[in-house]
């Protein structure tokens, strides 16, 4: 079997960790597998480098040379730990954190942090795990080799989200990988980072080196994508959240999609569609309890056929509201705002507009929600003098509650338990869509309120027993 094998943040944490790492790989390796491993950086290390970059930019002359050295520590003793007599990678590493401070210290001169240094700065921690890894396999006589993505993985130059093109990468991922899986090799490839054509790294997103292993398993036609991780599996709820959560044994692609979006961060997103064009499943699983429960991602999910399979989670968002009796059977005014947004580059995770047609409202990140504001105010400035619109508000801290299951949609009463669990616990529900997707029910509630709406909604469901 050819198995793409990714290993988040916690898994590749410490010194210790990734000998277990290396333990798990030597397991399939001994069944006879190919493997491909995909590795993140340390846990917590990409938030030190962005936070590293982002004060030298306001500024702050110290933080970037603190963090060099809390890292230069970590990663040597990881090494210490896992490999032993690294003494050429520990020069590789302080050499590369030697560069990072260097290159800190020109974006502190120069005031500015350019998208593009910001993804350089923020590629070294899968390069450190992945030379970690590969040296920690060779130590125990497994040939294994690091691989930088930006020779294989080749995207658009859309620095922070950028945008592998298939054409090219599933070429070059075949060329460089294939000879080295022929030859009973492993490659260990840093997840997260892309480099453009001309060789200038990039990154695919916070969170994305689940999306690299789902890309490398379409280039090289994986039998299947495992995604190890701190939890057992897709659960019916973030675990940190409802305690008492359960390991979906089985969900289709389009159900992992769904919860993805709207906030199970157990899996990235984008990781889905490279799955799904090649059919190959996905297996989400703990590194911490190998032989525990873990979740199948695959076309067909039939296990469990209740409605309603999880219960998610999107933080840090605002509802923004147009509202005004002037908008009143008027053509066109949902086009305009959201022309007017979309100029603004700010996506919209919901939207949910009330049947009189006095307000339109909808959800983006709190982040972008002042300039949606400032960009609405702009594009109906006559409306607004002619008191067609009242007022163009933000409610910031709010967050997405998403009921998810594959046929919520044409199952009756889901809103009314939804509603009634909520209602009952006075939990105020700021505003509602049904139907965005087939797949879901989402709902906006303040920030304060969002763990006990999902604890509430989990309960009401009997999420976490056992399905019948
Ligand atoms: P990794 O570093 O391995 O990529 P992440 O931190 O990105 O791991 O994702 C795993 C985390 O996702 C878990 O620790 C858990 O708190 C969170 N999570 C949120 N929703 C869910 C869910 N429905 N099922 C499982 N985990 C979830
Ligand atoms: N290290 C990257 C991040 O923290 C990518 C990942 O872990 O998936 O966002
Ligand atoms: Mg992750």
């Amino acid at each position: 079997m050819r198995v793409v094998m990714k290993f988040g943040g916690t898994s590749v944490g410490d010194g210790e960790r990734i000998a277990r790492v290396a333990d798990l790989i030597a397991e399939a390796v001994g069944r006879d597998d190919q493997v491909v491993a995909v590795v993140s950086a340390m846990s917590g290390v990409t938030d030190a480098l962005v936070r590293a970059a982002r004060t030298a930019a306001e500024g702050d002359g110290t933080t970037f040379r603190r963090v060099k050295t809390d890292l230069l520590v970590r990663h040597l003793v990881a090494v210490d730990q896992a490999v032993g007599n690294g003494a050429d990678l520990r020069d590789e590493i302080t050499e590369a954190l030697e560069n990072f401070e260097q290159l800190c210290h020109s974006i502190y001169i120069l005031g500015e942090c350019t998208p593009r240094a910001l993804d350089m700065v923020s590629s070294l921690g899968e390069r450190f795990t992945s030379r970690i890894l590969a040296a920690t396999l060779n130590h125990r006589g497994i040939q294994a080799e690091a691989i930088d993505a930006t020779e294989i993985i080749i995207t658009d130059d859309n620095f922070g989200a950028a945008n592998p093109i298939m054409e090219l990468t599933c070429p070059r991922t075949r060329e460089r990988l294939e000879p080295l899986l022929e030859a009973g090799s492993v490659p260990v490839v840093t997840g997260f980072i892309g480099a453009t054509q001309e060789g200038v790294t990039t990154t695919l997103g916070r969170g994305g080196s689940d999306y690299t292993a789902a890309l490398v398993g379409r280039c090289l036609e994986a039998d299947e994508v495992w995604i190890w991780t701190d939890v057992d599996g897709v659960m019916t709820a973030d675990p940190r959240i409802v305690p008492d959560a359960r390991t979906l044994p089985e969900i289709s692609y389009a159900e992992a999609a769904e919860l993805s979006y709207f906030g199970a961060k157990v899996l990235h997103p984008k990781t889905i569609r490279p799955a799904i064009e090649r059919g190959i499943p996905l297996r989400i699983k703990n590194t911490f309890n190998p032989d525990g429960p873990d979740t199948l991602i695959t076309q067909e999910a039939t296990q469990d056929r209740r409605p309603v399979k999880a219960v998610t989670a999107i933080r840090n968002l605002s509802l923004i509201t147009v509202a005004g009796r002037g908008m009143l059977g008027v053509p066109g005014v949902a086009a305009k705002v959201f022309s007017a947004v979309a100029r603004e580059g700010i996506s919209v995770l919901m939207i949910s507009q009330s049947s009189s047609e006095q307000s339109i409202c909808f959800v983006v990140e709190e982040q972008s929600s002042a300039r949606a504001v400032a960009a609405l105010e702009r594009a109906f400035e006559r409306e607004l003098a002619r008191k067609d619109i009242d007022r163009i508000w933000a409610d910031d801290h709010v967050v997405i509650i998403a009921v998810v299951g594959a046929t919520i949609r044409t199952t009756p009463g889901i809103a009314a338990k939804v509603f009634g669990a909520l209602g009952r616990n006075g939990v105020n529900v700021i505003s509602i869509a049904q139907g965005s997707s087939e797949h879901n029910l989402s709902l906006v509630v303040a920030d304060e309120d969002a763990e006990a709406a999902v604890r509430l909604i989990h309960a009401e469901f009997e999420l976490g027993k056992e399905p019948s």
